[in-house]
């Protein structure tokens, strides 16, 4: 069969599953476990890459007066970066 006569090439897949991230788990063997993570996780379906995690805020058994949440800490960082600069601006 001349080439211009062959059935046209499927298109490479352009995200190859082998090339997809690899999940960095320490097996039991001590090497990392390097299968395929969960789209958007650092770890596969069966080391957690699909558990969302423990609760936050007051839901999370660990909470305790609320001045150590996520958003709490960020405002007290920018405070601390605005001071930083404000004072050092003064030098
Ligand atoms: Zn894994």
């Amino acid at each position: 069969m001349p080439p211009s006569q062959r059935p046209a090439k499927r298109p490479r897949d352009p995200n190859p599953g082998h090339l997809a991230p690899r999940c960095g788990a320490k097996t039991r063997s001590g090497s990392p476990c390097l299968s395929p993570v969960v789209r958007g996780r650092k770890r596969c379906r069966m080391h957690g890459g699909t558990n969302p995690g423990a609760p936050t805020g007051e839901a999370n058994g660990q909470y305790r007066t609320g001045l150590h949440t996520h958003k709490l800490m960020r405002a007290r960082s920018m405070m601390r970066t605005m001071v930083r600069m404000i004072t050092q601006a003064d030098r």
